[in-house]
């Protein structure tokens, strides 16, 4: 039905929209930089098929995904036009890297987003050049690694993200991230986590731009069992579905008749001249 609906009104734009995948699965591209695994010996002993693969795993479990792993030092990053056109949800892990992804791989993500994808930005992924073009702020924000106990409050406990969650969650060491934190207002707060140092963090925070849903997931640094933890990897299926588009609708500003009949515009043949 969406389909059909959205078919007849691209026939008025220049670019029709794409369909939108007819998978009984919802098609996700996990993404991993994949670089910490192959120099520091504590992250490989910890993801030793690579963090995006710790990811994958879980929502591999769940029949209602179909999932995929993109790494940087593919071609194209693993995100060539044809990977993006059939992802729905993209997931996004980079950290020492974030520079080396091309930037008309980024305009490319970005332009997905726009048209509907899903986004899950995770932890260091803050700095990434994707999630600062989409929120268009610095991003910045403190940190500390020291081995901090972080207790993740659930402020919205009605939200699909939080689905099955108690009042909080804790994970037993990670690295901090305190504000403030340069990000636009979310559209909603999730999560508020709380350092053993002192520090608040807005660590769970969505925001829509274009017709795409994005989520910011705080925790997951690379020196900690964090993406084998049962509530994160709780908090990340949700999002996966919450983040799931409801329309894919392509960029379009088309100069378009009008649909009923206009009054008499004596100016329109100047105009028309110009
Ligand atoms: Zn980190």
């Amino acid at each position: 039905m969406v389909v059909s609906m959205q078919l007849s009104s691209g026939a008025t734009g220049p670019t029709p929209n794409p369909p939108m995948p007819k998978n009984d699965k919802l098609p996700v591209t996990v993404w991993g930089e994949f670089r910490h695994e192959k120099t520091d010996p504590r992250v490989a002993a910890l993801y030793p098929h690579g963090m995006h693969e710790a990811i994958a795993a879980p929502l591999r479990t769940d029949p209602a995904l179909a999932v995929r792993t993109a790494t940087l030092d593919e071609p194209e990053h693993g995100l060539p036009p044809a990977v993006l056109d059939a992802t729905d949800v993209l997931t996004w892990w980079g950290h020492l890297a974030h520079a080396e992804v091309r930037d008309e791989v980024v305009a490319r993500v970005r332009a997905r987003v726009h048209e509907g994808m899903g986004l899950i930005v995770l932890h260091s992924a803050h700095y990434s050049k994707i999630f600062k073009a989409l929120m268009g702020d610095t991003c910045s924000l403190r940190w500390r690694e020291a081995n901090d106990k972080e207790r993740l409050w659930n402020v919205c406990p009605s939200h699909p993200i939080t689905a099955g969650l108690d009042d909080y969650f804790e994970l037993a060491a990670e690295e901090m991230y305190g504000e403030p934190f340069g990000i636009p207002a979310p559209d909603e707060l999730i999560f508020i986590s709380w350092f053993t140092g002192g520090e608040v963090f807005r660590s769970g925070a969505t925001w829509r731009r274009g017709h795409g849903r994005i989520f910011y997931f705080r925790p997951g640094h690379e020196t900690y069992p964090t993406y084998h933890d049962p509530n994160v990897q709780r908090v990340i299926r949700n999002a996966v579905h919450w983040a799931r588009p409801t329309v894919r609708r392509r960029d379009a500003a088309p100069n378009v008749p009008a649909i009923e009949p206009l009054p008499p515009d004596p100016a329109a043949a100047q105009r028309h001249h110009h």
